[in-house]
């Protein structure tokens, strides 16, 4: 074996402390999972080629070329969701995964069909291959272009630039692996590519907190020796096997499966371990709120109860006494009022009435100085000749108290938050729009695709509800919801309500 085998035996154990390392440390961010995935998935064509060419084993052949087909796609998925356009661009994506799932299928059907092992064999394995590559890799790219320059911060440039610059070596370098197959002149460099590739992205989750988290060098050191534990036990079934080649085939199978698993398993803790935090987080919140809303009704129930005890235990009884039966009936009534009122509010479910926004915008903005801290400056721009609104001023009111909150939040060190309402028109009638716009720290695109969702915070002690909420309150409305954000610049967020049919 020679220099080439080499470095990619080196390839291997660099991509295999990838997918630890981002395993470990990158569960949090937008990027981790597909990109773990995409390490194993290139450890696992890489060190297949190579066992193939030392021992000639047909199994290592079909491990190969069943596995790398699904590096483009598994790229392409990474680089969206880096880019924060996983879901606008998810049917391209679908599409990708869907032809080299397709082609992965039929490469390792090889092993049991002679048809398919001629396909394998011949020109139109690498041929069909290519010819997805250029769509695929060729929208990864220009994706990435567009953000390096889209970007409103320097950071998340470096960072674009220096995925461009990865990916595209891997892309150009690494297909030499298939002009090999079809013109053998083309030293085929696969593994020098993989090698180089993951240095910089190592560099980028270290240096430029590509996993959305300052990692620490012993983080990288730590999932390097876990590579090499891992790649040293790779190696010595290898060897120890070496003339038993089904068991051998066998137990290295069983061993990439379990790796895949086990960083499966990783994911789905950690999210599962999240949804639980946020859920109690926003029961926190919403029955801290709501213990305080019962506590007047109750004190006054109470103190009704203890005085009409009293009264009778004296054997007293007279007219005065009736009033406070009905305060208990009457605080009976609050008290169901104020739990129809969470459980309308926990199913967003409007109440609808003839609603001037702009009433609703003051009764929360009167609030907010007390809410707002540092030198926030509150600007509200409200057009008084709107028209009404069928909307449910409780359910707006919370909704935009979230959105003030959020903007709060995002200038620690002071700004402006305006808050607008205007006329409107969608085409299908009136509407009013309301606008909440700060010049906060902004969101980079991969927080700003995630908060869209809901269940997603980058706060301490956030519930990521906030923003989901908004939106299911406009559309519950029958309105859209509109976000905007700029990293380093600020945000704007719009509710758009139908108005109130004249
Ligand atoms: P939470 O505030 O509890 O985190 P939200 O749904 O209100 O939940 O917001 C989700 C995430 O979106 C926040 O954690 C934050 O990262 C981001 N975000 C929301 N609003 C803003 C804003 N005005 N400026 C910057 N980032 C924001
Ligand atoms: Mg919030």
């Amino acid at each position: 074996m020679g220099f080439a085998a080499d470095v990619t035996l080196l390839a291997c154990a660099a991509v295999l402390a990838l997918a630890i390392l981002v395993a470990l440390r990158g569960g949090r961010s937008a990027v981790g999972p597909p990109l773990a995935f995409l390490s194993l998935d290139v450890f696992s064509w890489n060190f297949a080629s190579l066992a193939y060419a030392e021992s000639g084993y047909l199994g290592w052949h079909w491990l190969d070329i069943g596995t790398s087909p699904l590096s483009p796609p598994l790229a392409l998925h990474v680089i969206l969701s880096f880019a924060g356009r996983r879901r606008r661009l998810r049917w391209p994506l679908y599409a990708s995964y869907g032809y080299y799932g397709l082609l992965a299928a039929a490469s390792a059907g090889g092993a049991f069909s002679p048809r398919l092992s001629a396909f394998d064999a011949s020109r139109a394995w690498p041929t069909v291959f290519l010819a997805g590559l250029a769509p695929t890799m060729g929208l990864a790219l220009w994706v990435l272009g567009r953000h390096v320059r889209t970007a409103t911060i320097a950071e998340e440039r470096a960072r674009a630039w220096l995925l461009l610059l990865a990916f595209g070596l891997v892309a150009v370098v690494g297909s030499t692996e298939l002009w090999n197959l079809l013109w053998p002149a083309i030293p085929p460099l696969g593994g020098l590519a993989t090698l180089l590739g993951v240095v910089v992205i190592v560099f980028v989750a270290l240096r430029h907190r590509l996993l959305e988290r300052d990692l620490p060098t012993t983080a990288a050191a730590q999932a390097v020796t876990l590579a090499a534990l891992a790649f040293a036990g790779y190696l010595s079934a290898y060897r120890l096997l070496a003339h038993r080649s089904a068991l051998r085939a066998l137990v290295l199978a069983l061993v990439t499966l379990a790796l895949f698993a086990a960083v499966r398993r990783a994911f789905r803790g950690l999210a599962e371990r999240r949804d639980r935090l946020e859920r109690l987080a926003v029961l926190g919140g919403l029955s801290a709120q709501m213990a305080h809303d019962l506590k007047n009704p109750l004190a006054a129930l109470k103190g009704a109860a203890q005085f009409l005890r009293e009264e009778w235990a004296q054997g007293r009884r007279g007219p005065e006494q009736t009033e406070f039966v009905d305060l208990i009936g009457a605080q009976v009534e609050r008290l169901q009022r104020v739990v129809e009122h969470y459980q309308r509010l926990g199913r967003v479910e409007p109440a609808p009435q003839p609603l001037a926004i702009n009433d609703v915008v003051r009764g929360v903005l009167a609030l907010q100085p007390f809410a707002a801290r540092g030198n926030v400056a509150i600007v509200s721009e409200l057009d008084e000749k709107l028209p009404l609104c069928e909307a449910d001023h409780d359910l707006l009111g919370v909704a935009l108290e979230n959105l003030l909150r959020n903007a709060f939040e995002a200038m620690p060190t002071g700004g402006t938050v305006t808050v607008r309402t205007e006329w409107g028109w969608d085409g299908d009638g009136e509407t009013v729009l309301l606008t909440v716009q700060d010049t906060g720290v902004g969101m980079n695109p991969r927080t700003r695709e995630r908060a869209e969702r809901g269940l997603f915070t980058t706060k301490p002690t956030g519930s990521g509800l906030g923003l989901a909420f908004a939106r299911r309150v406009a559309e519950a409305h029958g309105g859209r919801f509109w976000l905007n954000s700029a990293e380093g610049r600020g945000t704007t967020v719009r509710l758009e309500l139908p108005a109130r049919a004249a």
